[in-house]
């Protein structure tokens, strides 16, 4: 399995636009972060989590080709706005892409891009294949995904194991429950915003504490303002095992 990380920015991305501090200043291209979205490459399938905003710019970047399935964490539109890119993939692939999210996500998307849900569309609107799931496994082309119910502040937005990798993002708070979906990952990513108490993600000490209860063998974070710090200090600063991800940083496991 190969993990691309497409994105690892919050929301405004980093630099935010307009933005003096040390980090947006940064030259280290590790400080520069696209909204939050990853690749999964799994035995020959191409699964890309969230098209954010920077969808387009991100798929050329990585140079992504193909996309067996889309699927969605949540609605929220630094993880959805980029929707309207997929059509490339609708005439490299010649067929309707095939999208997962589960039923809350799908009526905000129908709200979203009402235009891609009309029953004569206009022509040259992506083409998708919406699914919806459920908080419990489910199957792509013979792979089995099991979604991670995490919590938003008081929105339930989806995380995702695939087989040793699980991929959480926008989450403050994961009951015991739903670690327990967890054990035995061996590369987990897990969102941390900033230092800063936030009251939809959690800061860096508390992703670093869940971390440590979950016990994969390395964890990457994701999602993060310019406010954590300079890439290369935090990581300094982490345990052993825990490092911030990178926009572009491929993992093999
Ligand atoms: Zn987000
Ligand atoms: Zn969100």
């Amino acid at each position: 399995m190969r993990i691309t990380f497409l994105g690892t920015g919050t929301s405004q991305g980093v630099p935010p636009i307009g933005c003096n501090s040390e980090v947006c200043q940064s030259t280290n291209p590790k400080d520069k972060r696209l909204r939050a979205s990853i690749h999964v490459e799994w035995d020959g399938l191409s699964f890309v989590v969230d098209t954010g905003p920077d969808f387009r710019y991100q798929m050329i970047r990585a140079d992504i080709r193909h996309i067996d399935a889309v699927i969605y964490t949540h609605e929220h539109r630094d993880h959805t706005a980029g929707l309207d890119d997929i059509r490339p993939y609708n005439y490299l692939q010649n067929m309707k892409i095939p999208m997962y999210c589960e039923q809350r996500v799908l009526d905000s998307f129908k709200m979203q891009y009402d235009y891609i849900f009309e029953e004569y569309p206009y022509p040259g609107i992506p083409l998708v294949n919406f699914n919806v799931i459920e908080n419990g496994p489910f199957v792509i082309s013979g792979k089995t995904i099991i979604p991670i119910q995490v919590m938003h502040y008081q929105l339930p937005v989806f995380g995702f194991r695939f087989g040793d990798f699980a991929y959480i993002t926008d989450a403050n708070f994961i009951s015991e429950a739903e670690i327990a979906k967890l054990e035995g990952v061996k590369v987990l990513v897990l969102n941390a915003l900033r230092r800063e108490p936030h009251i939809s993600h959690f800061t860096l000490d508390e992703a670093v504490a869940l971390a440590q209860q979950i016990g994969a063998k390395n964890t990457y974070f994701t999602h993060m303002s310019h406010q954590i710090g300079l890439h290369d200090e935090v990581c300094k600063e982490l345990p052993e095992g825990i490092d911030l991800a990178y926009d572009g940083q491929t993992i093999l496991i």
